[in-house]
């Protein structure tokens, strides 16, 4: 396996856990990068699996260390990509997976412009709220602040798509993860009939289905 770098951003609530976790069933050699964050743990989250929880200070130390290949600011708490992921992924062969803010993924295009980038889209607006509604209730943290603060960020991070190679529309979920294989497949060089479907992720195809679901972000 190449060791290849997968960026994956997409607005909160799109359903981007999900997808990644489905995606970890089908397809072999994929690590998932725990990413460290200032935030606190939601839900059934446990240090170390979702993510590694830590203190602003150690983060910032982490930062003037130079340990992070990225990191951002989001929603109020810091987030970021240890390099030791990278060396440990690359060192086993094993492609990894970076699920990153837009912050995030642009610094890592300009730092390794051969990684994969891939956005996910939400269908529309209303579905996006449906969903951080629906999540939030599950988790007991609603908030409706925090709701209305992910919907504003989510029409910003849409600015960005056409940086991305790829981007997908998580409608319907099982078309979202065949997608989502394709296109790691493809990358891989292991086409195994699905390079069409890949190719019609390409932002550069501009296709309708994306199309239609960026314009409901617009109306
Ligand atoms: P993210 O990781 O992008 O913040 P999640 O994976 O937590 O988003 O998904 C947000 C909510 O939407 C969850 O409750 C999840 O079960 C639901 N969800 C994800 N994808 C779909 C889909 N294709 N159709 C319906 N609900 C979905
Ligand atoms: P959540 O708090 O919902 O898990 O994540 C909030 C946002 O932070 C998501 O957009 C997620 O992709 C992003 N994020 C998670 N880890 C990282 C990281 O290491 N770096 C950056 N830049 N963003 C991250």
């Amino acid at each position: 396996m190449a060791g290849i770098l997968f960026i994956i951003s997409a607005p909160s609530g799109s359903g981007k856990s999900t997808l990644v976790s489905q995606l970890r069933t089908l397809v072999e050699g994929l690590d998932f990068s725990i990413s460290y964050t200032t935030r606190a743990p939601r839900g059934s989250e446990a240090n170390g699996r979702e993510y590694y929880f830590t203190t602003r200070e150690e983060f910032e130390k982490m930062i003037a260390a130079g340990d992070f290949l990225e990191w951002a600011e989001v929603f109020g708490n810091y987030y970021g990509t240890a390099v030791s992921a990278l060396e440990r992924a690359k060192d086993a062969g094993r492609d990894l997976l970076l699920d990153i803010d837009v912050q995030g993924a642009v610094q890592v295009m300009k730092k390794r412009p051969e990684a994969v980038s891939i956005f996910i889209m939400p269908p529309s607006p209303q579905v996006l709220e449906m969903r951080l509604r629906n999540r939030s209730m599950a988790e007991n943290m609603h908030m409706e602040a925090v709701i209305q603060k992910r919907l504003a960020e989510a029409r910003n991070e849409l600015k960005q798509i056409w940086d991305y190679r790829y981007a997908l529309v998580n409608d319907v979920l099982d078309q979202a993860v065949a997608e989502m294989r394709a296109i790691v497949l493809c990358e891989r060089g292991d086409d195994d009939g699905v390079r069409a479907l890949a190719e019609s992720c390409r932002t550069s195809a501009a296709s309708p289905r994306l199309q239609a679901a960026l314009s409901t972000f617009s109306e």
